[in-house]
């Protein structure tokens, strides 16, 4: 019996093949990096392998390292495989990996959303035998409005705020969401202010060539009066600080899959809940799943064990890897 192309292994998913890990959570020599958030790209690797578009917040993020990008869609050989990159739509760079081993194809998802947010490369199916998926919202539930019909809500809620002298502060990840929402936000309404996590971000994206409308940095010596009816953007973390208390009247909001949840949204102290999410929905899983023709997927991160037992429902030869992925943004809680 052949050697299967990746394993599972307490390191991460690994390429026999080649000697190469892919998001790797423990430090190994050679780590392919599906993008740019934390539970996928970790310091302490020997060489790094990343899209030229994800690089620069790797970068951001963990500071001097051995990193070598690819543009997508290009193929690199290593050993006795070959690896390319393939757009996953979910923030800026990130791409689904796919590997080729004697001309038997799995590809890695990595985390993924098919709407177009403004910001990423749109998703691309790729065709494979074997596909290993996140599944963060594997459940009927989690179904996406149309992104420009979120957008439409989160600039009504800002415009009526506005009006009324009101500041509106919503909390997002710092990488994708954040961006994700200034891109879709009305610069017309009023100032857009940022949280130094996410401004920092904003500074990278933009040195990339992203288009983002004009922040303001929200420092300590920042004349809340100067900027009336702002637009306030900052990490879930900051939201019910003294960081946030600055901003009076204000009303608050969360942008988040888990928004679609009515306990979440009544657990989280903000006036109003964004459904918006950087992975996939149940449809939108589905039909990547589906697109890609394979026969076999592996499911990991999210609802696996009832979204592995659909999956088999439907024919597929499905089952569950155990990763270390998730957790650390606002969409993994
Ligand atoms: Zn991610
Ligand atoms: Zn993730």
């Amino acid at each position: 019996m052949k050697a299967p192309v990746l394993t599972f292994t307490d390191r991460g998913i690994y390429c026999p093949a080649a000697d190469v890990y892919i998001d790797p959570w423990k430090p190994v020599e050679r780590a392919l990096i599906t993008h740019g958030h934390a539970d996928h790209a970790r310091g302490g690797m020997g060489r790094y392998l990343a899209t030229e578009g994800a690089a620069p917040v790797i970068r951001h993020r963990l500071g001097e390292i051995d990193l070598e990008t690819v543009r997508y869609g290009e193929s690199r050989a290593v050993g006795g495989a070959r690896f390319s990159f393939h757009p996953a739509g979910h923030v800026p760079g990130s791409a689904q990996i796919r590997v080729e081993v004697g001309g038997e194809v799995w590809v890695v998802s990595g985390d993924y959303k098919l709407e177009h947010d403004g910001i990423s490369t749109p998703f691309e199916p790729v065709a494979c035998h074997t596909f290993i998926t996140e599944c963060t919202f594997g459940l009927p539930v989690f179904n996406w409005a149309p992104p420009g019909e979120v957008a439409g809500d989160i600039n009504a809620w800002w415009r009526a705020n506005a009006a009324e002298g009101r500041f509106s502060i919503c909390g997002a990840y710092s990488l994708g969401k954040a961006q994700r929402i200034l891109a879709a936000l009305d610069p017309l309404i009023g100032p857009i202010l940022c949280h130094g996590a996410i401004e920092g971000t904003n500074a990278v994206l933009r040195g990339q060539g992203i288009p983002l409308p004009d922040t303001i940095y929200v420092t300590p010596e920042l004349d809340l009066k100067s900027v009336p009816g702002a637009f306030v953007l900052a990490p879930p973390s900051a939201l019910g600080s003294t960081w946030a208390g600055r901003f009076r009247p204000a009303s608050t909001a969360f942008a988040s899959g888990w928004m679609a949840l009515r306990g979440v949204r009544r657990r989280r102290s903000a006036d109003r809940g964004f459904v918006m999410s950087d992975h996939a929905d149940w449809a939108g899983l589905n039909r990547a799943i589906a697109e890609t023709g394979a026969e076999r997927v592996f499911v990991t991160h999210g609802y696996t064990s009832v979204f592995q037992r659909y999956l088999a429902e439907q024919g597929y030869d499905a089952g569950i890897v155990e990763t270390e992925f998730g957790e650390d943004t606002e969409d993994g809680e």
